[in-house]
């Protein structure tokens, strides 16, 4: 009596499907590797599931994968002795690709991004990935410590059956009824060589039938004679000096579901008062959640003593270091050990600091000995690793000299340097390490704030990413050096040789436009909070500045959009008498024509300072006014 069930797909899945076989059918074979990572998760969870109740094992052996071609049927079986799946979890877990932000970010992928292998890989298609070889797939599960198998069958365009089944053993058969031009999954051959490069450390057999005498293969896969074709010991766990380069990728993608290879990583067996081994990743491209990702972070596999217990990332590795993935494997730590367990646990927090430090370990020895490397890094990551700046003031002098920053040295955006190449370039009696904060490149390369500094030849840090101004704030000082941002409070340029010289100039211009600013502070009333002679300026005729300890202009604009109370911090005029500009408001008398001067001195320095305008059209008839008049 057949009680076969038909469910639906969720709405967008077989849409979803359609666009993850069309783009990634150019590495078809990965297919492979997605199941044998997800049978293997499947007999992680029925190792530390039988931790608590040895009755899971029952008399059908240690966990295992097998691979079973079948030549007649065109079918290819991934048979797993894992946990299995009950009726109801194959429902929630195969029913639905489109889980968690997929449709979203769907949507977001412009039409050559849908061909991007990397892109759509990243976000995990796992099981799917059957699809792009298989025109059906029949699963066929059981729950570890229940009788009942039940099978799940699907062609993956908008349903899937499902109907009691029998099973001998516990786990889980993927069985791909494969298309009709890919053969070649069902040669040994092939099978055996994508095992050993995808595959080769998961730390479970993964068996394929004998082949016969002579190496026929032709007669195998009947004898029912399986041998094991991996290495299977977990990577981890293999001394450094017998692993191979290829090998840590194989197991960088098999932990992180990246096409792409890792940038480097750093395979550590700590003994002492903490035994355990970590193997951390870093990955070359961010994936395209990471923004999100703060508060729900994953990647960092805990096991205890082999067994998988859970995703840690977000125990074990601090907000900042997200971007890392790996494995770390404690002798120490209870093997029943629970989330809340982790939370407040010494060792955990020794755990995470040593892991922090092994990171950071890492990202140094790679910022000295492959630059390009470490830019790949930092453009991929760099915004993240600041925010480390900020919040680990344990690591804060470690990190600080990780970071890279553009200068007024840079032709570019891209064009960084670490602090200390700036110091080292620092000039003779320069104190302090000067930056500039502007919302872009292009608002910072050319703020008028920077004229006076690059007349002298001194080099200024251009802050210009979102990140900066926050992390600014809590940046200290480096190698003894304060930080110094140019756009606020006075400019002190320290004890430069010709300090002495530049300070009387400064005072003799101050006395000088006495009645200049009089004039501006009447015309600009409570627009702005002062106005004063700029030591800042040399093209530009004005520019504003900010107080000391005012959030920066654009911060506030920002704070504000997002809805956050900022309080107003109003900006000074600072003006550069010098300028022709401000000649001509000298000779000008009072008067409409004075007053609108001294608004648009006001507005071409909010402009650009990246501000918007409070009248836009007023300011365009102001200008073109005073544009006729000069004619
Ligand atoms: P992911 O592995 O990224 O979660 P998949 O689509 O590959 O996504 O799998 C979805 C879920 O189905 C898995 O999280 C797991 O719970 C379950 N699953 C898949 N394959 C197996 C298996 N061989 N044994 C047990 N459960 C499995």
């Amino acid at each position: 009596m057949s009680q076969t069930e038909t469910h639906t797909f969720q709405a967008e899945t077989s849409e979803v499907l359609k666009l993850v076989i069309h783009s990634l059918y150019s590495h078809k074979e990965i297919f492979l590797r997605e199941l044998i990572s997800n049978a293997s998760d499947a007999c992680d969870k029925l190792r530390f599931e039988a931790v608590q109740n040895a009755d899971l094992l029952g008399s059908d052996g240690d966990p295992r994968i097998d691979i079973v071609p079948d030549k007649d049927a065109r079918t290819l079986e991934i048979r797993d002795l894992g946990i299995g799946m009950s009726r109801q979890e194959l429902i929630d877990n195969l029913g639905t690709i489109a889980r968690s932000g997929t449709k979203q970010f769907m949507a977001a992928l412009s039409e050559a991004q849908k061909g991007d292998a990397q892109l759509i890989g990243q976000f995990g298609v796992g099981f799917y990935s059957g699809f792009i070889v298989a025109d059906r797939i029949e699963v066929i599960s059981r729950r570890a410590g229940s009788s009942e198998a039940w099978r799940w069958v699907s062609t993956g365009t908008d349903a899937y059956t499902l109907e009691p089944a029998k099973r001998a053993e516990r786990g889980t058969s993927i069985v791909l009824h494969l298309k009709e031009d890919e053969s070649e999954f069902l040669n040994d051959w092939t099978l055996r060589n994508l095992i050993r490069r995808y595959s080769d450390h998961i730390g479970f057999p993964i068996r394929l039938p004998k082949p016969g005498k002579d190496g026929d293969e032709e007669s195998s896969g009947n004898t029912g004679e399986m041998e094991t074709v991996n290495q299977a010991a977990a990577l981890w766990t293999l001394p450094k000096n017998d692993i191979k380069d290829d090998e840590y990728q194989a197991f960088y993608k098999h932990i992180s579901h990246d096409f792409g290879e890792a940038l480097s990583w750093t395979h550590n067996r700590v003994e002492g008062n903490q035994n355990f081994t970590s193997l951390l990743f870093l990955p070359a491209k961010a994936p395209m959640d990471l923004a999100f990702d703060r508060d729900q972070r994953k990647g960092l596999k805990l096991y205890v003593k082999r067994v998988f217990i859970m995703d840690a990332a977000e125990q074990m590795l601090p907000a900042y270091l997200r971007f890392v993935r790996g494995v770390v494997d404690s002798d120490d730590l209870p093997l029943n050990v629970s989330r809340e367990l982790l939370q407040n646990n010494r060792q955990v927090e020794k755990l995470k600091s040593a892991l922090t430090r092994r990171v950071l370990d890492l990202l140094d020895k790679l910022a000295r000995e492959d630059k390009d490397k470490y830019a790949q890094f930092w453009s991929a990551f760099g915004n993240v690793l600041k925010e480390g700046a900020a919040e680990d003031f344990s690591n804060q002098e470690r990190i600080a000299k990780l970071l890279r920053f553009a200068t007024t040295r840079s032709s570019n955006a891209d064009e960084r340097f670490s602090l200390e190449d700036y110091v080292a370039r620092m000039k003779t009696g320069q104190k302090a390490i000067y930056f500039l904060s502007a919302d872009g490149w292009n608002a910072a390369a050319n703020s008028p704030q920077l004229e006076a500094l690059k007349a002298r030849d001194i080099e200024v840090i251009l802050l210009h990413e979102r990140i900066d101004e926050w992390m600014a704030g809590y940046l200290r000082e480096f190698e003894g050096k304060s930080w110094k941002n140019i756009a606020k409070g006075d400019l002190d340029l320290g004890d430069l040789p010709d300090a002495a010289e530049v300070k009387a100039k400064h005072e003799e211009a101050v006395k000088a436009a006495a009645s200049t600013i009089d004039a501006l502070k009447t015309a600009l009333g409570d627009k702005v909070h002062e106005v004063r002679v700029s030591s800042r300026l040399t093209d530009s005729p004005s520019c504003l500045v900010l107080e000391e300890y005012d959030m920066a202009l654009h911060m506030q604009r920002l704070m504000r959009a997002a809805g956050h109370e900022v309080p107003t911090a109003k900006p000074s005029l600072e003006i550069n008498p010098e300028h022709p500009l401000l000649k001509r408001f000298d000779m000008l008398a009072d008067g409409a024509e004075r007053e609108s001067l001294a608004l648009v001195l006001f507005e071409q320095a909010q402009l650009a300072e990246g501000a918007p305008l409070d009248d836009p059209a007023g300011f365009i008839k102001r200008v073109n006014a005073l544009l006729l008049n000069a004619a």
